[in-house]
């Protein structure tokens, strides 16, 4: 079942408008990504921009949670159904329909179009909202609804613009698999997925965080299309459906082994990671040393590092984006119109890294070995300086271990750093130019990585 079609061609029949993924950059500097198919509406719900014709619409947006409110980076490879890039169905009323026919339509299209086991399926309310219980009790018994609080049950884009109480849906993957600590929905753990959140979007935040009601109620839904896949494929992790595994087979192919339960981690990141890169790159996010283009580098240096696990020495991932390009490239066309460039990207970033990684990880593996509880702020400065090793690389490989970061010297050292870097600047500040590369320099610090600069400036100019 091609299940982006078989949404947005059931919200359509229900009189919604068929809208496409808006680009990754969304036109809001509060908001580092995309990361729920509500940005491209948001000032339509809070009545900023008038209302369009139709007030019914559905989308299929490309979301990214790795920085800002909503930020998955941490969990990939962690947990069986976070990815930093994925695909977000939803369905939008601005003022139309409600509650009642929000639930009922999803309700419909869970157990209809989709055919899911209704005695999988549990659904979530927020404690105050006795409506939404009301309704969905003719659904579903009520002894499967559950009420928590604001922490599952109230959703905000960030932190601050249109948010409200919300219904989630569940689907139980079977008891022998971990919930995490508390064994609930919404847990930790991957036992009962969360596939559809329904927002009834009712509220305004400003920015002290006072909330005002909105000029119409209206709704917000996302439902993520990797999780839906892995359940209809009979999958329980995402990364073993069909949206990741033509991928991690090709890795298997390069690194020459099979993965294992122990390097398997290595492969679902590599797979992730290559995804949420190559469409940043396709939509014009580069890699550099601050914001947006940070954070793609950040995923990236990942990647390779995970690479490097599994032996690669060399560039590796512009050899799978052909792959890539096979799973999402007749729904995505940038990727397959910006192959060559973005594989050009890829390989020269890897190239970057990979020059200082192998002495990078001599580094690490020295310091460790001296290393009980706390990692050398001053080493972890190094890395970072030297060898091109963020700061959330160097704590992500040592979070197995249990190991923290002395974040606080580590801080001090990028402060003096770029003390210095500001006390070298000589130039008299007179003609535009100076000015500029004074403005760049206050921006980025002055780095002796030459690895870094070149990028940096080529994004940033
Ligand atoms: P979770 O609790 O699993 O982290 P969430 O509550 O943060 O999910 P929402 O903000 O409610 O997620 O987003 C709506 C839907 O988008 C989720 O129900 C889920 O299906 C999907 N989704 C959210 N985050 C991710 C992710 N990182 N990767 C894949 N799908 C996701
Ligand atoms: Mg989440
Ligand atoms: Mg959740
Ligand atoms: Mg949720």
């Amino acid at each position: 079942m091609d299940i982006r079609k078989e949404y947005l061609e059931f919200f359509k029949s229900k009189g919604h408008e068929v809208i496409s993924s808006m680009p990754l950059v969304p036109d809001d500097p509060t908001l580092m990504f995309t990361n729920a198919g509500m940005v491209q509406f948001k000032d339509i719900f809070t009545g900023a921009v008038p209302r369009p014709v139709n007030p019914r619409a559905t989308s299929c947006q490309l979301c990214v949670r790795a920085g800002g409110k909503h930020n998955d980076l941490e969990n990939v490879g962690y947990t069986a159904r976070h990815h930093t890039l994925f695909e977000m169905l939803g369905n939008f009323s601005f003022g139309d329909y409600f509650k009642e026919d929000a639930i009922a339509y999803a309700w419909e299209f869970v157990t209809v179009n989709l055919a899911l086991p209704i005695e999988k399926l549990w659904v979530t309310v927020h404690d105050s909202d006795d409506e939404a219980f009301e309704i969905w009790s003719k659904h579903i018994d009520p002894s499967r609804i559950m009420r928590f609080g604001d922490k599952d049950n109230f959703w905000s884009m960030g932190d601050t613009g249109a948010c409200g109480p919300c219904s989630e849906i569940f689907y139980d993957q079977g008891e022998e698999h971990f919930n995490g600590p508390e064994d609930k929905m919404g847990g930790d753990g991957d036992r009962f997925l969360e596939i559809w959140n329904l927002v009834f979007m009712q509220y305004e935040r400003s920015s002290d965080g006072t909330l005002t009601a909105l000029p119409k109620p209206s709704i917000d839904t996302g439902m993520g299309l990797e999780r839906v896949m892995a359940i209809k494929e009979g999958v329980f992790n995402n990364f073993d459906s069909s949206n990741f595994q033509p991928i991690i087979k090709k890795l298997e192919e390069l690194a020459e082994k099979e993965a294992t339960s122990e390097t398997i981690g290595s492969y679902r990141v590599i797979a992730d990671h290559l995804r949420a890169n190559s469409f940043m790159l396709s939509q014009g996010i580069l890699f550099g040393n601050e914001g947006r283009p940070y954070v793609n580098r950040r995923i990236m240096r990942r990647a390779v590092r995970h690479g490097y696990l599994l032996g690669f020495r060399e560039p590796f991932m512009a050899k799978l984006y052909d792959t890539l390009c096979d799973i999402m490239g007749s729904h995505y066309s940038e990727l397959v119109e910006q192959k060559s460039y973005v594989k050009e990207q890829l390989t020269l970033e890897e190239e970057r890294f990979f020059k200082t990684i192998d002495s990078g990880m001599t580094l690490f593996n020295e310091e460790l070995k001296n290393t009980k509880d706390l990692f050398s702020g001053e080493i972890a400065f190094k890395l970072y300086d030297e060898k091109g090793f963020p700061l959330d690389l160097t704590e992500d490989m040592l979070r197995d271990r249990d190991i923290k970061v002395d974040v606080e010297k580590f801080e001090e050292l990028m402060s003096l750093q770029k003390a210095k870097a500001k006390a070298a600047w000589k130039g008299s500040g007179d003609s535009a130019t100076e000015g500029d590369f004074k403005t760049l320099i206050e921006k980025y610090g002055i780095n002796e990585f030459v690895g870094y600069n070149t990028t940096t400036f080529e994004s940033k100019i």
